[in-house]
């Protein structure tokens, strides 16, 4: 057993070499999802774990634990889909006893039975997914019949005061005509909505031109509204995302721009896959075995400064456009679905 009060004492296990601290863990809970959409997905589906290989609700805490024991002070938990986990209510009581922030990403296709749960855990923050306004086109790209219950849980989650975001992966010629529509719900509607721009995984067939820009999505917004209705925000420290708002209208809107105007410089993110490997960033092809380690009796703190100090600056490496639309660098990493975003 390696002596930790030298690691306790030492550089912090979550600071990398360029002097980020880790202050965030994305915990995926599950490889599985009730949607399947493209860009998360790919078509053919993939390879699940054994259940033997995925993290008991335990190790999920003793792990969480560790991380907050160094530092972590915002935990965001993740899939696929969340809440089709079975335990879900079990884990989110245990992680509510550690001195952090919880919050979840979901579709919300099934949220409306968890609203309890989640209050109880003082879960308030929650981000959905909604890629279209258009009934029709949700189901184009989820596969599933879900508009009605996901927007109807938006609208439930809104009037519970829940703090929500939803998260919008623009793809051209599919929903990059809706940016309007997105942002003109916020005039109503306390929420933030997040433009995505599409990303590269293992088998969701990206294609640079098939992204919309962070200045595209400007030019749009800034056709459509007065320069003076247009407010740039104050993004708060580590955000991914550049934020606005129009005026006089209730939520806001932002870009989250990863391929043309990264913001790695202030990251705080760690990932923990649902079979329990650190990743110690989304597009990085390497990860470490947390669960194996911890299954064996071994502290995971060496795993972890070890794998925090092996984090590249940018992007997992492919610091530049060419390199990010190499395939042979980004389809080594994992699909969405098993990373959780
Ligand atoms: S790409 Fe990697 S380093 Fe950059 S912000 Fe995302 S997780 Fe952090």
């Amino acid at each position: 057993m390696t002596n930790t009060n030298n690691i306790v004492n030492s550089k912090s296990i979550l600071k990398d070499n360029f002097g980020r601290d880790h202050a965030y863990l994305r915990i995926s809970l599950i490889e599985r999802c009730n949607l399947r959409c493209s860009y998360c997905m790919p078509a053919e589906g993939v390879k699940l774990s054994p259940k033997s290989h995925l993290m008991t609700s335990d190790e999920i805490y003793n792990i969480a634990k560790t991380f907050v024991k160094h530092g972590v002070k915002k935990i965001r938990l993740t899939g696929g889909e969340p809440l089709i986990r079975k335990d879900i209510p079990v884990i989110l009581e245990k992680l509510a006893t550690l001195n952090v922030t919880l919050s979840i990403t979901s579709n919300a296709v099934i949220i409306d039975k968890h609203i309890a749960i989640l209050k109880q855990n003082n879960v308030n923050k929650i981000n959905i997914s909604l890629d279209s306004l258009d009934r029709k086109k949700f189901k184009e790209i989820t596969l599933r019949d879900q508009f009605d219950k996901v927007y109807s849980n938006l609208l439930l989650l809104v009037e519970e005061d829940f703090e929500v975001k939803v998260n919008v992966v623009l793809m051209k010629g599919f929903n990059d005509n809706e940016i309007i529509n997105f942002i003109n719900l916020t005039k109503d509607l306390p929420i933030s909505i997040r433009f995505i721009e599409f990303m590269p995984f293992d088998g969701n067939k990206w294609d640079k031109n098939k992204m919309v820009s962070y200045k595209e999505i400007m030019a749009c917004v800034n056709s459509t509204y007065k320069t003076n209705e247009v407010i740039r925000l104050t993004d708060a420290k580590n955000d991914t995302t550049k934020n606005y708002k129009i005026k006089g209208y209730k939520g806001s809107f932002g870009v989250i721009s990863s391929v043309t105007n990264p913001f790695c410089d202030s990251c705080n993110r760690l990932r923990l896959t649902a079979n329990g490997k650190i990743k110690n960033c989304l597009f990085s092809a390497s990860e470490s075995d947390l669960l194996t380690t911890l299954r064996e009796g071994k502290s995971i703190e060496p795993v972890i400064k070890k794998a925090v100090e092996a984090k590249f600056k940018v992007r997992g490496g492919m610091d530049t456009l060419e390199k990010l639309q190499e395939p042979k660098l980004h389809n080594q990493n994992r699909s969405m679905i098993t990373i959780g975003g």
